[in-house]
């Protein structure tokens, strides 16, 4: 920690952190008590390192309150998927706990994640057991530890690929936490009361300031958002091998309203080095944030702020003095989407993998469109594996000549969208989970964002762009859990109905976007686009994206740096 901020005293969140054990807290206690289907205001905080978060069905408050009962209390689990890949019988289990304890919906996150709403405190302990039964975990799914780990999908893509999911893995290994509050608490580990005498080798008694985020990004697509990460790498391929690294540090999507001390970052390429020190690279970073992240004031807590509060120069002096590695230049690389590659796809080894659009990457049953079903059944008869992508999607991996034809029945049986039908917009759409579970939604997201989709659609087929791509994204708040911030239209919820509209990030993920407008309505949004959208219609250059278009053509200035978001 840096001497002014030794000055400051340390935030509540580090005071419960400090007093937890590392990470007990009285989450026993919490559980066991019969009285309210909450937890203790401490334990809430300490819950989410072991994945799980408190929320409560907003839907149902105000019945709730005139009713004099609490709020419906629930719990949010994550599920840790390093690199997104799971088994067949995994996706099995995750399937049926959803529907077993959940809310019947399955979430694919933005982190290559599987998330359950609405489980209730008596079935949490139950349905973590299960979740590790089935060889998946969720500690350190949340929380202020590295979280799951990101890696492009599809590791069975080519040689290349296998290798950096496998370094994914590694790292993601490498920084869990290892207290045994979790094995403790959910797995009947006992020796709950003070816990056995441990240490956190890595994280020490206080973890980290702040969450911390890591993604690997294969070029030339960028479907990890890698730039948005408090930690990335983008893989260096020469001559068809991966060489070694570009580490990036310093992303975040974050802002809070009115506070201009915040502001969402594109991280940083700060050097290159040879792909055996990844690991060394990792640690020497996230040691660099634990020593000297902002540890009073949460809102300046993440990465981003101690790199622009510091400089990179001393973090790559730290990352020599502490690893004795030395960052070479940055290697060329050379993204061209964030998106997915939808449909079916060949590998080198003669195997098939279809990419499943998942909107808003909520797996549900709905008349006429029965997603989850779809995929449950695939599971039943597939002899491959899973992959969750960043987009919330999933890749149907690993399927043989001969079984294609049984998964392709199955596509077609429950109507699972065709992805050459879907417009392009639709098909690089992101929405968050937002209303009504999540406490610091102020509009909806995953459940309005279709809708507003279908609207704007209308004016893409009537100036021929439904087959341009341009990405759009929503969240309920600008915590910036969907990244918003860079997409080319990113809309941010302001208050129920109201959304701010932010325009001109760069489609591969390298710019921020800017706020347009403030506090507007369906109408409004869709009203601003549309002249807009006719003038790129008819005058962008040739494979000139939106958000390229709009800062050319003068409706908003480019965000150079995070810095400069607000300007
Ligand atoms: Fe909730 Fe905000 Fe995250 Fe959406 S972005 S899930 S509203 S915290």
């Amino acid at each position: 920690m840096s001497e002014n901020q030794e000055a400051s005293p340390p935030s509540p969140i580090e005071i419960i952190k400090d007093n937890s054990n590392y990470l007990r807290g009285t989450i026993d206690e919490s559980l066991a008590d019969p009285l309210t289907g909450g937890m203790r205001a401490t334990d809430q905080v300490l819950i989410k390192f072991h994945g799980t978060y408190q929320q409560q069905d907003r839907d149902l408050d105000e019945e709730r309150k005139r009713q004099k009962l609490e709020p419906l209390y629930s719990f949010l689990i994550r599920v840790r998927v390093p690199g997104g890949v799971t088994t067949a019988e995994q996706w099995l289990a995750m399937d049926s706990l959803s529907d077993q304890y959940g809310d019947k919906t399955l979430k694919l996150t933005t982190r290559q994640a599987f998330q359950f709403h609405g489980v209730l405190k008596r079935n949490l302990k139950k349905t973590i057991q299960e979740i590790n039964k089935s060889l998946l975990d969720t500690i350190a799914a949340c929380g202020d530890v590295n979280r799951n780990v990101m890696c492009s999908a599809n590791p069975y893509e080519s040689p290349v690929h296998n290798e950096v999911a496998e370094d994914a893995r590694l790292i993601s290994a490498y920084l869990t936490p290892h207290t045994n509050a979790y094995h403790e608490i959910w797995l009947d580990g006992k020796l709950i009361e003070g816990g056995e005498k441990e240490e956190e080798p890595l994280y020490g008694r206080l973890y980290l300031p702040r969450k911390f985020k890591t993604a690997i990004a294969i070029p030339p697509r960028n479907d990890t958002d890698v730039l948005s990460n408090d930690l990335g790498f983008i893989a260096i391929v020469e001559n068809g091998k991966l060489t070694g690294y570009n580490v990036t540090v310093g992303g975040g999507m974050a802002y809070t309203f009115g506070n201009k001390d915040t502001y969402p970052r594109v991280a940083d390429v700060v050097g290159y080095f040879p792909k055996e020190l990844i690991v060394e690279v990792a640690e020497a970073i996230l040691i660099f944030q634990r020593d000297h992240g902002n540890r009073s004031e949460r809102k300046n807590a993440r990465l981003k702020y101690t790199v622009d509060r510091l400089g990179l120069d001393f973090l790559r002096s730290e990352i020599k003095r502490s690893k004795g590695i030395s960052l070479g230049p940055p290697h060329k690389y050379l993204f061209d989407t964030m998106g997915d590659k939808y449909g079916w796809i060949k590998s080198p080894d003669g195997l098939w993998h279809y990419t499943v659009f998942v909107e808003g990457g909520k797996l549900v049953d709905k008349t006429g469109y029965s997603a989850k079903s779809a995929l449950r059944e695939i599971a039943q008869i597939h002899q491959g594996t899973f992959i969750l992508t960043g987009n919330q999607n999933v890749v149907i991996a690993k399927v043989s000549e001969s079984q294609k034809p049984f998964i392709e029945h199955l596509l077609k049986k429950f109507r699972i969208l065709n992805p050459a039908k879907i417009s392009l917009l639709r098909q690089n759409s992101i929405a968050c989970a937002a209303l009504p579970y999540c406490g610091l939604a102020f509009a909806e997201a995953e459940r309005y964002l279709p809708k507003l989709i279908d609207k704007i659609d209308k004016v893409l087929e009537a100036n021929d762009l439904l087959k341009v791509p341009i990405s759009i994204r929503m969240t309920g708040c600008p915590n910036g859990c969907g990244r918003p911030f860079l997409a080319e239209i990113g809309l941010v919820g302001r208050a129920p109905g109201y959304y701010n509209l932010y325009l001109g990030a760069g489609f591969t993920g390298d710019r921020l976007n800017k706020l347009y407008k403030e506090m507007v309505t369906e109408d409004q949004i869709i009203d601003i686009l549309t002249p807009i959208l006719e003038n790129y219609s008819k005058n962008r250059f040739n494979e000139e994206h939106f958000g390229d278009f709009v800062i050319r053509n003068g409706y908003i200035k480019a965000t150079i740096d995070g810095k400069n978001f607000h300007e």
